[in-house]
């Protein structure tokens, strides 16, 4: 061990009984008052109160104590507590450490009591160890851009925009089509609970945007390219052309096209011209659209306003926080899953844009007077999806209600019904309007025949002791999921993980759930899983506020736990720059020294893969260098037992 005089407190706490009902708290205390360089050791019933933290901040004056040790539970819940004790005390937080004797002894060895205290002395021994050869730190302050790039310009991202301009920060907001609005715009459809129309939602964001002049939008745009660092990102953006100057309200524009598609989603044709699709539409220019567009010039002899020269640009701007809303796309069935591909076979999603234009469903040019809806299309599936969708209830009750308005009778085939929260009201709804409920088991799906132009649902109702029930539909509606969208070229530009799902991976689900490993980038709504429309808009505002608390100040803190290289060790033989996972090592001129690595600290994840590879021992993780985990493994016994 490493020789040195450094005066060191250790505190160990009996939790309660949740470690003091195993380990022998005090002998684990008498124990350390007897290790080098410990000046006190204490035991105490619960460290983290306001008596147990005023304790060690006393001592820390008192005894001018250079380093802490607390033996407690996991540092998840309280590491910080005591590194702020050590702070008000006026000392240096890092110089410090958090041995976990309570999940990591006491609940896992409650039989063996002798052992889980030998387990704790060695625990405290090696984090005495770590903070006799620690050295103080200082967080790294990094400049911020005060401004932030959405991508994706739902309701999500937009609503994440307005949160940023609010807090008057720059907002970019880009989005890939050609309009505003994302999947929300595409159904005017009451958005639960207690309505609200979608395209209404859309339009009152759009509103918002118009009255902040901080928010610059980027529609018929992609993210082309990232560079930098939390606080100091410089992002290319590609825009496209629209090919319009200006707007054109020209109804018959769309006709004079003589290039035509069946639109994937909307099941129409409609032509290259893309007129804004709804009233209040942003922006209200009408677009082109150049995977259709052959350039043969008839539209433009038709309207002035349409400029076929125009040219993509590729900006460049400068943010500090990047926030990613791309939403989702919906389940499209296999051929034949329930009968998909058989006429008379609809999705959803199909059904409510019949819905928002028609308010019933016809077939045929006749009402549909029964229609069958099955459950769990593409969701909660044993192989593939395996997550619900969350919204996909809800909404078929919402379009049951609107059906049973209409005349036609409806049939719910589900696996169960999770119509949660205040969307509850759904369910009463459309039971007391007649809707007739039965339940399938997965291991015996409804099947769908079609026969002589009559569609048949077989199941089996387990509502009425798995009787077998024939259901004789004018339609069936495939109550489909959401799933990822396809970000190929998003994902290689922003790198951020994606879950066994395939949506965007938070570092935690409740403690860090709009947060992703890259640092300053952030997800919200729909990208992220399945969502509700309110869902979305509230984890859209929570990655604004989160952006916000890191960027807002002009700058931003990290912790000191990074790689540093000493220069004079470095032979530059290259390892930790290619083994590095971040890109966070460079070749960088040292004066007087030469070319050699260099950590760039904001990039740097503190994952010590670079420190494994260095050939000289040339580059170590700032508060857990070689020597320190080397004297807590000689320190807590090595590995003899
Ligand atoms: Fe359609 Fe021709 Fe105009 Fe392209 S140039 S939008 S193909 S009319
Ligand atoms: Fe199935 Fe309902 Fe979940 Fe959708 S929300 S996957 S229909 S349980
Ligand atoms: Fe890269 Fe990890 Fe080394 Fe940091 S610690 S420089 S992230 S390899």
């Amino acid at each position: 061990m490493q020789k040195n005089d450094k005066k060191i407190g250790v505190y160990v706490c009996h939790c309660g009984g949740n470690i003091s009902d195993v380990v022998d708290v005090k002998k684990v205390s008498e124990e350390a008052s007897k290790m080098k360089n410990v000046a006190v050791a204490r035991d105490y019933m619960f460290m983290c109160s306001e008596a147990g933290q005023k304790m060690i901040e006393d001592d820390v004056k008192s005894l001018k104590l250079d380093a802490v040790v607390v033996a407690a539970c996991s540092p998840k819940l309280h590491e910080l507590t005591f590194r702020n004790v050590i702070k008000r005390a006026g000392g240096n937080p890092y110089m410090y450490y958090h041995a976990n004797i309570r999940e990591q002894v006491s609940w896992v060895h409650e039989h063996e009591k002798e052992k889980a205290t030998e387990k704790a002395i060695r625990e405290v021994r090696a984090a005495v160890a770590y903070v006799a050869n620690s050295e103080p730190l200082e967080k790294i302050t990094v400049r911020a851009e005060k401004s932030v790039l959405i991508v994706g310009g739902g309701i999500a991202g937009m609503r994440a925009a307005i949160d940023i301009a609010d807090m008057g920060m720059n907002a970019f907001l880009v989005e890939k089509q050609p309009f505003l609005g994302g999947m929300t715009a595409k159904f005017d459809q009451e958005i639960f609970p207690y309505g609200k129309g979608s395209l209404k939602l859309v339009n009152d964001l759009i509103e918002e945007l118009k009255k902040r002049h901080i928010i610059v939008v980027f529609t018929n745009a992609e993210l082309e390219e990232l560079s930098g660092y939390i606080g100091n990102f410089l992002a290319k953006i590609r825009i496209k052309p629209r090919f319009f100057k200006e707007s054109c309200k020209d109804s018959n524009l769309e006709s004079i096209c003589p290039k035509k598609v069946i639109d994937p989603e909307t099941k129409e044709v409609r032509s290259a011209i893309m007129m804004p699709p709804f009233e209040g539409a942003y922006p209200e220019v009408p677009a082109i659209d150049t995977n259709i567009c052959d350039f043969c010039g008839q539209c433009a002899k038709a309207c002035s306003a349409i400029d076929l020269s125009q040219k993509e640009e590729i900006l460049e701007i400068k943010i500090g926080a990047v926030i990613v809303a791309t939403g989702f796309e919906t389940y499209t069935p296999k051929q034949g899953e329930f009968g998909y591909g058989t006429e008379g076979v609809i999705t959803l999603s199909t059904l409510t844009k019949i819905l928002s234009k028609k308010g019933y469903l016809a077939l045929d040019g006749k009402k549909a007077k029964s229609v069958a809806m099955i459950y769990c299309v593409g969701s909660r599936q044993e192989k593939g999806n395996q997550y619900c969708s969350r919204y996909c209830c809800s909404a078929a009750l919402e379009a049951a209600i609107s059906l049973q308005k209409a005349g036609t009778r409806v049939f719910h085939i589900y696996r169960d019904i999770r119509s949660y929260g205040k969307n509850e009201i759904l369910y009463e709804k459309a039971s007391i309007g007649g809707s007739l409920f039965l339940k399938y088991n997965p291991d015996s799906p409804p099947t769908v025949i079609k026969n002589g132009g009559k569609l048949t649902v077989k199941v089996k109702d387990l509502l009425t002791e798995g009787k077998e029930v024939d259901l004789d539909v004018d339609a069936v509606v495939l109550v489909t999921g959401m799933v990822p969208r396809e970000n190929e070229k998003l994902n290689s530009i922003i790198k951020v993980s994606v879950g066994k799902d395939g949506f965007y991976q938070e570092v935690h689900p409740k403690l860090k759930p709009v947060e992703t490993m890259i640092s300053g980038i952030f997800i919200c709504g729909t990208a992220q899983g399945p969502k509700m429309a309110v869902e979305s808009i509230c984890s859209a505002s929570a990655a604004a506020a989160k952006a916000a608390s890191l960027i807002l100040k002009g700058y931003t803190e990290l912790e000191p736990f990074v790689a540093t290289v000493d220069p004079n060790l470095c032979s530059l033989s290259g390892d930790c720059i290619k083994e590095c996972p971040y890109n966070a090592i460079y070749v960088y001129e040292y004066e007087g020294i030469g070319k050699k690595a260099k950590v760039n600290e904001a990039v740097c994840k503190g994952c010590g893969a670079c420190v494994a590879v260095c050939p000289n021992g040339a580059i170590q993780l700032m508060g857990l260098r070689n020597i320190q985990i080397e004297n807590m493994i000689v320190n807590a016994g090595g590995f003899n037992d």
